[in-house]
């Protein structure tokens, strides 16, 4: 596993192989992937469907859902996770002090007193600011410690070894969009193979490709059983605007615990990860409002301590409020 340092971990021959092995998940999504269309195209609609009018519109729909279901996978795969400004990270004689601080007090006070004029509003339990000891930084708000990437990844939901990369600020869109265009995509193909696959059972189709025909019922049938408690999970999560990481362990601000602190309701929680431009909420291209770093939060959670941000996101967002005229001013 790749750990600690930031550059380091692939200059060794291990370093690379541990790098070749975690993209083992995602050669095999996409074997299985190069397999269905074989299995679909060539032995279902070519060799198996006899009436060319039925094999022409299960080849267009089956087209379209392939393509767009394979852009939002691409995406999510190779879009470069969202990384900490280097205004987050602690000048070198901060560090030296903190590395030398004798209590747990002087240690906070040295943070504190760095993080004065960044825009953060979450804290860790005992009210500190959060800070991550291995990247030498103040994280911002949403941002997590990734140990398989080996930095601070923002807004970071989970890491993901299926897309072998961080799902995060950058592209949790594309991840929605990847698991909604899977489903639709392996729905599609149970629907339009399900009369074949009764053929099949009635012993009505002969030769060896429907072997083939019987495999890809089952197996796009049990991605899309698998997919759909998956996918309806990350549609409550957009709703709420909670990352996984914290419908798990709610964020904490100065006022306490909120998990609902960065909700600003469904509709405007929505735009927050799809955009504002209804043509391209489906479409997998980065339309996320907001940088990353700075976002709305309920008002209660207002603090004058960041006005060095001006008079911007987490000062003006009413409680239900529409924030993204404002987030689009950071
Ligand atoms: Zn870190
Ligand atoms: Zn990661």
């Amino acid at each position: 596993m790749a750990t600690g340092s930031e550059f380091g971990s692939y200059n060794r021959p291990c370093g690379w192989c541990v790098k070749a092995v975690k993209w083992i998940p995602v050669l095999f999504i996409v074997c299985v992937i190069i397999w269905s269309y074989y299995a679909y195209v060539v032995q279902l609609c070519f060799l198996t469907v006899p009436n060319f009018f039925e094999m022409t519109l299960y080849l267009i729909g089956y087209h379209v859902a392939f393509i767009i279901f394979v852009w939002a996978y691409y995406q999510t795969v190779f879009t470069p996770i969202g990384t900490v400004p280097r205004k987050f990270k602690l000048p070198k004689e901060d560090l030296e002090k903190l590395l030398h601080a004798d209590s747990e007090e002087q240690h906070r006070q040295i943070i504190e007193g760095f993080a004065a004029s960044l825009p953060v509003t979450n804290r860790t339990v005992t009210g500190a600011i959060r800070y991550c000891e291995k990247c030498h930084q103040v994280k911002p708000d949403r941002a997590h410690h990734c140990s398989v990437c080996g930095c601070c990844v923002l807004k970071m939901d989970h890491h993901c070894p299926w897309v072998n990369n961080c799902v995060s600020f950058t592209n949790y869109k594309f991840f929605i969009l990847f698991l909604g265009y899977a489903l639709i995509y392996c729905i599609y193909i149970v629907l339009t193979s399900l009369q074949y696959f009764i053929q099949f059972w009635r012993g009505d189709l002969q030769g060896m490709g429907r072997f083939h025909i019987l495999f890809l019922f089952f197996v796009a049938a049990m991605f899309a059983v698998s997919l759909v408690s998956l996918f309806c999970y990350h549609c409550y999560l957009v709703a709420h605007n909670r990352s996984t990481l914290e419908a798990f362990r709610a964020p904490i601000f100065r006022t306490g615990v909120d998990k609902n602190g960065f909700s600003l309701g469904a509709y405007n929680n929505f735009q927050e990860v799809f955009g504002d431009n209804r043509a391209c909420w489906f479409l997998p291209v980065f339309t996320s409002l907001g940088d990353g770093i700075v976002y709305p939060v309920r008002s209660q959670h207002h603090s004058g301590q960041y006005n060095s941000i001006g008079v911007t996101v987490n000062s003006e967002v009413p409680e239900q409020g529409t924030g993204f005229g404002l987030m689009q001013v950071v």
